[in-house]
């Protein structure tokens, strides 16, 4: 969306992993594996990457969505900026309560054939749960994933809480209320990166 709107590139470090792996690249190959296993890439490889990126793409302006997740990533990712001679205008921070996530995640429905997620809420999938790309069938998440969901709050609060304050100390960080709609979410996003946007 934020492309369509401000014509800005987006990326984020799981869409450039997959790229690499339509594109066959031996990197490409080696993360799949990686993350087939059930195991994280290394923040060196994805450093790597997010560069070999901007290289390309970021010459007037970029948006990174879920990246960076991790003080070393930031500090990676300004070291990257600088050599680029560029910098960040701009921190949104997404927040959304434990109580909202939870919800979220008991109310998905993923096609067990090709992984597309969608929500029960979603009136046209709730009554015929067939996924609309390879017609599997769209089953709940199981409990599995509320131990999952512990992990990932878990190092949510010890990994990247601490990036608020390294973008609060910068003064590029902005708050958003991410408990709303889809609808209301985007537009606070899309009114911050305006202000941020030559015209
Ligand atoms: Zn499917």
């Amino acid at each position: 969306m934020i492309t369509r709107q401000f014509g800005i590139p987006v990326t984020s470090p799981g869409a450039i992993l997959r790229r690499e792996k339509d594109l066959g690249t031996p990197l490409g190959l080696e993360t799949a594996e990686i993350t087939q296993r059930g195991d994280l890439v290394s923040d060196k490889i994805i450093i790597g990457l997010i560069e070999d990126w901007l290289r390309l793409h970021g010459g007037h302006g970029f948006v990174f969505d879920g990246f960076p997740r991790t003080l070393p990533q930031a500090e990676s990712l300004q070291s990257i900026l600088t050599r680029l001679h560029t910098s960040l205008d701009l921190a949104i921070w997404l927040e959304v309560s434990e109580e909202t996530v939870r919800a979220r995640i008991s109310g998905r429905l993923q096609c067990r054939s090709c992984g597309f997620t969608t929500s029960v809420t979603s009136a046209k999938f709730a009554e015929r749960p067939v996924c609309p790309y390879c017609d599997g069938p769209l089953v709940r998440r199981n409990d599995d994933d509320i131990s999952v969901l512990q992990t990932r709050l878990r190092e949510f609060n010890t990994k990247t809480q601490p990036l608020a304050d390294f973008y609060g100390k910068i003064s590029i960080l902005r708050r958003v209320d991410g408990n709303r709609d889809r609808e209301a979410v985007f537009s606070d996003i899309s009114r911050l990166i305006e202000e941020k946007v030559p015209a």
